[in-house]
């Protein structure tokens, strides 16, 4: 629970506030840009919610973040915004259908995102979320989960808690070493799990991250590649990358003929192209510049 004792010096005065214990993951700015901004290697509220849209975004932070950093006077809107989640998926005013975040990020993934597949074949849940009975109740609401898809090692967390709840196998990439994974796979070929299901291997960020594909469109990249709001451009990380730089280049480059129409991160914020082919013009804009 965030203590005013330990706010931030940079927050505004008001009900919102960022405490000490921040991680600097970037969910609640990604979120709620309206309400907090980076500053420095912590975040801070730069104004308090002003409108009624603003107020719920900003309590959806409060509860998606992993550390519990952030404080407010409004009790009655931080439960609401418990139960809001998983959330529709919305970029620029355009809605998902059948995609959902999960919010309730774990510092044990330093507050990667999480994402629920809704689809006739069976629920999908793409890496995992802290362990949060409203959620689960949230997730039930809407199916439940049939399948755990792991992107890498890093993004893991409560993969055990979201396991047993759903009895929902766990799949992951043999080279990330999680062998509590009931369902592993190899090699770097794309392997179609069902008609709308496609994993592709990218070994870069680690030996056996994963993006998965769904439906021709939707990819979600875990730490591969993500939308940076500041650059205005995809992005990827060598600083970040844990096994090989080379490699992640290589694995990017294969995703270029992809028809893809929206990035769905674990870390950073997700990105939908505005036309078809745009993925393209941005990806290899964002290799120019990574490859340099
Ligand atoms: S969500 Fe929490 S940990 Fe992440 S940047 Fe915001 S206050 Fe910090």
């Amino acid at each position: 629970m965030a203590s005013r004792a330990r706010a931030v010096a940079a927050n505004v005065s008001g009900g919102m506030f960022v405490d000490a214990t921040c991680i600097d993951c970037g969910t609640c700015y990604t979120h709620a840009p309206a309400t907090f901004r980076p500053v420095g290697d912590t975040s801070a509220v730069h104004a308090q919610p002003a409108t009624a849209a603003e107020n719920a975004a900003a309590h959806r932070a409060l509860i998606a973040c992993p550390t519990g950093s952030i404080g407010s006077d409004d009790a009655a809107a931080a439960r609401a915004a418990a139960n809001a989640f998983p959330l529709p998926v919305d970029v620029d005013g355009v809605v998902l259908p059948d995609v959902r975040w999960c919010g309730w990020t774990s510092p044990d993934s330093f507050g990667a995102w999480s994402w629920l597949i809704e689809r006739p074949g069976g629920n999908i849940l793409v890496d995992s979320p802290r362990a949060a009975p409203t959620l689960a109740a949230g997730l039930a609401a809407r199916g439940g989960v049939s399948r755990i898809v792991l992107s890498h090692r890093d993004d893991v967390a409560d993969h055990a808690y979201w396991h047993e709840r759903f009895a929902a196998p766990r799949l992951a990439h043999a080279a990330e070493g999680l062998v509590f994974a009931e369902e592993q796979v190899a090699g770097d070929q794309p392997i179609t799990l069902d008609r709308d299901l496609v994993l592709i291997p990218v070994p870069g960020h680690t030996a056996g991250s994963l993006c998965l594909l769904y439906r021709d469109e939707i990819l979600f990249t875990g730490d591969h590649l993500w939308w940076s709001p500041p650059r205005g451009r995809l992005q990827a990380s060598r600083d970040y990358c844990w096994h090989d730089w080379d490699a992640q280049l290589a694995s990017l480059r294969r995703l270029l003929d992809l028809p893809v129409r929206w990035v769905l991160p674990g870390h950073g914020a997700p990105w939908r192209a505005p036309r078809v082919g745009d993925f393209r013009d941005e990806l290899t804009r964002a290799l120019d510049e990574l490859s340099g």
